[in-house]
């Protein structure tokens, strides 16, 4: 279950760092002064890239039966996929700049995905839920309301950002699907969702698309938090590959807010669909296990 803990340790080694220092480095960041008023994109960039940080000092520092016991991190599917299938997850949208364009690449390679919406977004932009939903081709699935870290939620925010969140949701779903934004669940959070009908996911494969949005190229330690092999610290297309090839296919994680996963879609699904893989969507029952 908690596979990743020698692969982490594989990759520290490799990198010569110890896991002391790397809980250091993910130590939480004093407030940055404050300068021009940073993008919505910026904003949700940098807490991913400390969730992230966050995530792996946890990791090294607690055991996995105190995480269990918490219900936190169990975004990483344990479970192997169904061989050949991989589905294509798109987080943090609707987007204005985005979501459309990652519509018409969809469309060209006749690929279906899933779309996990933020729900003041989609009560935002509620032309572009129709857009998704009119293409026939995909699934919406719900990413909470605003986007919080549910680790820093009490009881009844917690409730109440998933409540909101799924109220936004399309009525006539086969399958009711939710991610927990940063992927962190509380034991709370799945209860309801589970008294409400819905099944939780994560992912087999994280692409990292946020840890190469500036340059191409992936920082040592975000590398190392994010998983990313040293040969592909300047290659998304190459990690992305590389890691589903390895997973053997998927649920692949994926954001519409980073620049960097809609400049190079075309070549991850080249190189997926080269590689033999099947594309599908989160809800096909061949998946059913990999949800919970
Ligand atoms: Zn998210």
């Amino acid at each position: 279950m908690f596979s990743w803990i020698p692969k982490i340790r594989r990759l520290l080694a490799v990198m010569a760092l110890s896991p002391l220092t790397l809980a250091a480095m993910a130590a939480p960041e004093e407030p940055a002064p404050a300068a021009a008023t940073p993008s919505h994109h910026e904003h949700l960039h940098a807490q991913v890239r400390q969730a992230h940080l966050n995530r792996l000092r946890e990791r090294m520092m607690s055991t996995p039966e105190a995480l269990h016991a918490q219900c936190r991190f169990e975004s990483d599917i344990a479970t192997p996929p169904p061989a050949g299938l991989v589905a294509l997850t798109f987080d943090d949208g609707p987007d204005p700049e985005r979501t459309e364009q990652i519509l018409s690449v969809l469309e060209r390679y006749d690929i279906p995905a899933t779309f996990f919406f933020i729900g003041e977004k989609m009560q935002k932009y509620p032309e572009l839920v129709r857009k998704v939903l009119a293409s026939k081709r995909h699934v919406i699935a719900s990413h909470s309301w605003s986007h919080p870290n549910f680790h820093d939620l009490g009881v009844e925010a917690q409730n109440s950002e998933i409540t909101k969140g799924l109220e936004q949701m399309p009525e006539d779903l086969d399958v009711k699907i939710y991610r927990y934004p940063f992927g962190n669940s509380t034991c709370n959070g799945n209860d309801l969702l589970h008294a409400k009908g819905y099944r939780i996911v994560g992912w087999h494969v994280d692409s990292c698309d946020w840890a190469f949005d500036r340059s191409g190229t992936v920082a040592l330690h975000e590398a190392v938090s994010c998983g990313v092999a040293v040969q592909f610290r300047s290659d998304f297309v190459g990690h992305v590959a590389s890691a589903v090839r390895e997973r053997h296919g998927g649920i692949v994680l994926m954001h519409e807010i980073h620049a960097n996963t809609l400049a190079h879609l075309n070549e991850v699904i080249e190189a997926i669909r080269k590689d033999g893989f099947t594309f599908t969507r989160v809800d096909d029952p061949r998946l059913a296990t990999s949800l919970r």
